[in-house]
């Protein structure tokens, strides 16, 4: 069986006082997306099609919060791939996005569904790599945000407006720290996806994992995960 781990960044934050939050999920839009998986090691999308289909052409679909977040970001993406008949990959992708919802969540293995099953309440990966593995997630999400924001506007807008006014080493400079944001950001999200590769392994090997709670007391929960 061949298992891909994934997560996606997005533009936006979600608006969080927002009634429907599921329509709100639906609603952003992807920044960026990194794969692992053994047969490809670690791959980074800044398009969704490309991702769905990678991801479809693997046996099990593995991240954290992924049935309710990333599966419904890319669902919802207007973005579709070409579909070419000689490519059985491209014919994987339906057009709605119910259905692509349906076939992604299909193959998941979403590791924080299957513990708030277990505990009856949701819990954080960061509390989840600090109990599991004594480690600190490295930036936030709204971190994710800003870098993207800050990778855009420094390369689509300033080095042009540089150049259109002779400044071309401005225009290097801001190109180059653009790139740095945008590294950072992908960087980011490569970590996110170790950390849940790291902590189904825990997991599996340990039956059990821990996180920490609100009151920064260390929990053990059983799992059985493969
Ligand atoms: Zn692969």
């Amino acid at each position: 069986m061949t298992d891909i781990f994934y997560d996606v960044e997005t533009k936006e934050l979600i608006d969080t006082s927002a009634p429907d939050q599921d329509a709100a999920i639906r609603a952003l839009t992807m920044s960026v997306g990194v794969t692992f998986c053994d047969c490809h090691d670690a791959q980074t999308f800044r398009a969704t099609a490309p991702l769905v289909q990678c991801l479809l052409a693997h046996d099990r679909i593995i991240g954290f919060n992924i049935i309710h977040f990333d599966n419904t970001v890319l669902a919802w993406s207007p973005d579709r791939p070409i579909r070419d008949p000689r490519d059985p990959d491209t014919l994987r992708v339906p057009d709605s996005p119910t259905e692509l919802k349906k076939l992604l969540d299909q193959k998941s293995f979403d590791l924080l569904a299957d513990l708030e099953t277990r505990l009856g309440h949701r819990v954080g990966l960061a509390a989840l790599a600090e109990g599991s593995l004594g480690r600190q997630k490295s930036a936030s999400g709204p971190q994710a945000v800003v870098w993207n924001r800050l990778a855009v506007t420094l390369r689509d807008r300033w080095p042009l407006a540089l150049t259109n006014v002779g400044d071309t080493e401005g225009a290097e400079r801001v190109n180059e720290l653009g790139a740095w944001f945008q590294e950072r950001l992908e960087k980011y999200c490569l970590q996110d996806v170790l950390l849940v590769k790291k902590i189904l392994e825990y997991g599996i090997v340990n039956k059990r994992v821990a996180y920490i709670d609100f009151e920064g007391e260390r929990r053990v929960v059983k799992v059985q995960w493969k």
